[in-house]
């Protein structure tokens, strides 16, 4: 498998994209780069196909230090970058395999990223009905402008480990403030499991970035906008991570007040539990 070439992750791409294509939900879809490489192609980005046969390979995956995140850390692996996991073609019983790859792979922090939360709150709360929050995995939401806040409100309502927002394309001014709440702990700084108020805790991460491609409509992104996010993770604790600027391609940096890069992740423990007895895992 092929390092990735996203800032925040250490792998996306090749077997991770266990289902390719998509359709458009709002304004950020509007330059999709997935659809653009497929149309590129000649291919149908709207039939949304899936490879199981990815997903049994995956689970024999041996990934390589180093990572990102530093010596001692796990990979950072970013699943289906190319379409959504939660589109409504992608069957029930492939997310389930994915969430018991996840389990079954407790070496490799798993990141998702969606447009529809309505759906990946459902499967979480089915998959939570029997089983803990896995710790491994890192749910979040696209949230590119202020009419799409009410993809945090799902996420906050979804059993998981880590959630975290990407603001990319970064389409106008965001106030996050509402969403980042105090994280809930116990004396020993370990989260309880299973427990509505633990659900309710405030987001652990923003990602922020601007539209990158070489389309003449690219929407560029106004600096005070993430600078502004980025003064209220700081006041409250929560790391950010500042992708990129607008520009032909990829990786032009977007850089905070005083001129620096942000390159912020959850601390590495963020996520430690109380099993069914009460230990600390
Ligand atoms: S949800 Fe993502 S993959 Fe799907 S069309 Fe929108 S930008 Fe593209």
């Amino acid at each position: 498998m092929r390092t990735s070439n996203i800032g925040y992750c250490d792998y996306s791409g090749g077997d991770l994209n266990f289902v390719l294509g998509c359709t458009a939900v709002s304004a950020g879809c509007a330059n999709c780069y997935a659809r653009r490489i497929y149309e590129r192609f000649g291919k149908d980005f709207s039939k949304v196909t899936v490879y199981p046969e990815k997903l049994a390979r995956l689970l024999k995956w041996r990934p390589k230090p180093p990572y990102k995140r530093g010596a001692g850390s796990r990979p950072l692996a970013f699943v289906v970058d190319m379409g959504d996991l939660f589109h409504k073609d992608v069957a029930t019983n492939i997310i389930r395999r994915f969430l018991v790859l996840v389990w079954d792979r407790p070496d490799v922090d798993w990141l998702v990223l969606t447009k529809r939360p309505k759906r990946m709150r459902e499967e979480l709360l089915r998959w939570c009905a029997t089983t803990p929050p896995l710790p491994n995995l890192w749910l979040g939401v696209t949230v590119e402008n202020e009419d799409n806040l009410w993809r945090i409100d799902e996420l906050l309502k979804t059993p998981a480990a880590l959630r975290w927002v990407s603001m990319e394309p970064m389409l106008g001014p965001i106030d996050m403030e509402p969403y980042l709440g105090p994280v809930h702990v116990d004396s020993l700084g370990v989260r309880p499991r299973n427990n509505w108020d633990y659900w309710r805790a405030g987001l652990d991460w923003l990602v922020i970035g601007a539209e990158s491609g070489p389309d003449r409509k690219r929407r560029p992104l106004r600096w005070d906008w993430a600078w502004d996010v980025l003064e209220v993770g700081r006041r409250e604790g929560v790391p950010v991570f500042l992708k990129q600027d607008s520009g032909p391609h990829p990786g032009v940096p977007l850089l905070d007040r005083e001129g620096q890069e942000v390159k912020e992740f959850p601390p590495y423990q963020a996520w430690r539990f109380r099993d069914r007895e009460g230990k600390a895992s």
